[in-house]
């Protein structure tokens, strides 16, 4: 939504404020700002890297086990307490990533061409943060309002409207 003609509010910014950006943080009162295209994109930077990065997740020790009969078999131990086998069989952690994607589209009964309405999610890995953020990009053609929407691991969200012709 643009702000009329109101200026960005970077500092030192002159540009036209197009877009505007709210943050609301599961520990923090909310902000918004209203700010040109290119410090659109700095402050959804900046405010994903003042979150802090996803705890690691504690190494998942790798388990051996004894390669004759299944006996979980120490690390140091050369060779299986119960049958003295010197297999082993290493079992590592497994990680699976879903990456979920949701499209849909608005188009008014009758109508043709390109529909009005659109949406768009889907997961992203943030390296800032070493986590997963969700992203839903929303466009109306009918309302011309362009609108993303990030949130964060952590629970933070970050909404940015504008119009769509001037995203
Ligand atoms: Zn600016
Ligand atoms: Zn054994």
């Amino acid at each position: 939504m643009a702000t009329e003609n109101s200026c960005c509010e970077w500092n030192g910014c002159t540009q036209p404020a197009t877009h505007q950006v709210r943050a609301d943080y599961p520990d923090a009162k909310s902000n918004i700002w209203h700010l040109c295209r290119d410090h659109e994109k700095e402050i959804k930077k900046q405010i994903t890297r003042s979150r802090r990065p996803a705890p690691t997740p504690p190494e998942q020790p790798a388990e051996h086990q004894c390669g004759n009969c299944g006996e979980p078999v120490s690390i140091d131990s050369p060779e299986c307490p119960r049958c003295g086998s010197r297999d082993r069989v290493v079992q590592v952690g497994e990680q699976v990533t879903i990456r979920e994607k949701l499209k849909v589209k608005g188009r008014k009964s009758g109508a043709t061409g390109r529909p009005y309405f659109e949406a768009k999610a889907e997961d992203s890995f943030t390296r800032d943060l070493a986590a997963e953020s969700e992203i839903v990009r929303h466009v109306n053609r009918e309302d011309d309002t362009y609108m993303e929407n990030i949130r964060l691991y952590d629970g933070t969200c970050i909404t940015s409207t504008s119009c769509l012709s001037d995203h």
